[in-house]
């Protein structure tokens, strides 16, 4: 097999972790890679078993979107709809068999393949209640999905225009020279035939309330949808649906300005990345020391890497139940 690398991709959620706390940046993205050779060194070993865990609200947002996932995949492939029953069923058995995972320990040695939940690892007391909580939020949210009016709109498009969606291979993209990571849930090419590449509609489905950065990530995906697919980025429209607690959907266009921010930010953000890199050409790192901790506590108190982190992961960082309420839902490309 061909040997892989480490190599630097931009995405929206790196740079998140990167402006956050460059400890973590370096813990996740660095420190982690070897980490599933047997014979790697334990700092290795550990930040890679850390960076395959979960937590309840993450994996709740995993189930919903590889339910959604693959609800598209059936439309796309057969035209076939999936009941909201089996949908439900199905997510259930994805979610006990998560938790299960979690009280099992598999994870101590087999960390890709059985699920690690925070909540349970860091001994928060009441982990099990909030467990039954977050599957209200797993069912609440594919209830949303099959009732909203997008997906009553997605089954009236044509499936051969679909782009692209979550159940697809991805590789990065190529945006102004700089490979990016990130593709919305559901790409659809909306153009007239007489008018071709003049509307290219980007689908979004949260599992968690709306949040600023939810219309940020979407001009980075405009930005995707000109390089990888050739549309002009402002011929790009999204719709994001929030599905719980409530169902939202909420249209947004790109406008010029946005754009000319993202592609900034890409620039800077990238660059910035490289700043830290001893080797750029072989993306190697410079000395832990170039990643100092951050200084703020609440971005610690839901970190998966505290107990790597001198000073961090005592009792008083133990997970707040506000700060975990707050966690971002899925996303693949961390
Ligand atoms: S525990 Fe805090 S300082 Fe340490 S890596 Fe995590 S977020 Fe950063």
């Amino acid at each position: 097999m061909a040997e892989i690398h480490n190599e630097l991709k931009w995405s929206f959620s790196r740079m998140k972790t990167f402006d956050s706390c460059r400890r973590q940046y370096y813990l996740r993205h660095y420190l982690f890679w070897d980490g599933w050779k047997k014979d790697a060194p334990e700092e290795r070993r550990t930040a890679y078993r850390l960076s395959k865990m979960t937590s309840l609200p993450m994996l709740a947002g995993a189930i919903v979107h590889n339910r959604i996932a693959d609800a598209f995949k059936r439309y796309r492939f057969n035209r076939t709809s999936i009941s909201l029953n089996e949908i439900i069923e199905t997510a259930r058995l994805d979610w006990e068999r998560g938790i299960a995972e979690s009280e099992s320990g598999k994870w101590r040695t087999q960390p890709k393949q059985y699920c690690c939940i925070f909540e349970h690892y860091s001994g928060v007391p009441d982990w099990k209640e909030r467990a039954r909580d977050m599957w209200d939020r797993v069912e609440t949210s594919l209830r949303s999905f099959d009732a909203s009016g997008t997906w009553a709109d997605l089954r009236k498009t044509v499936p051969v225009r679909w782009l692209a969606y979550d159940g697809d291979p991805f590789e990065s993209v190529l945006v102004d020279g700089i490979p990016v990571f990130g593709r919305p849930d559901l790409a659809y090419d909306g153009s007239k035939a007489e008018n071709p590449k003049s509307r290219c509609w980007i689908f979004e489905f949260k599992s968690g309330r709306p949040r600023d950065g939810d219309v940020l990530q979407v001009r980075y995906y405009a930005l995707v949808a000109a390089a990888d697919w050739g549309f002009d980025p402002r011929s790009v429209k999204a719709r994001l649906v929030y599905l719980h607690p409530q169902l939202i959907e909420r249209e947004m266009s790109v406008d010029e300005d946005a754009l000319a921010d993202a592609g900034r930010v890409l620039r800077q953000s990238f660059d910035d990345m490289k700043s830290v890199l001893a080797d750029p050409e072989h993306n190697i790192p410079l000395d832990i020391s170039a990643f100092p901790p951050t200084v703020r506590s609440d971005l610690c108190a839901r970190c998966f890497y505290q107990e790597m982190c001198e000073g961090r992961g005592t009792e008083a960082s133990r997970p707040a139940a506000a700060a975990l309420e707050d966690e971002d839902d899925f996303d693949p490309f961390v």
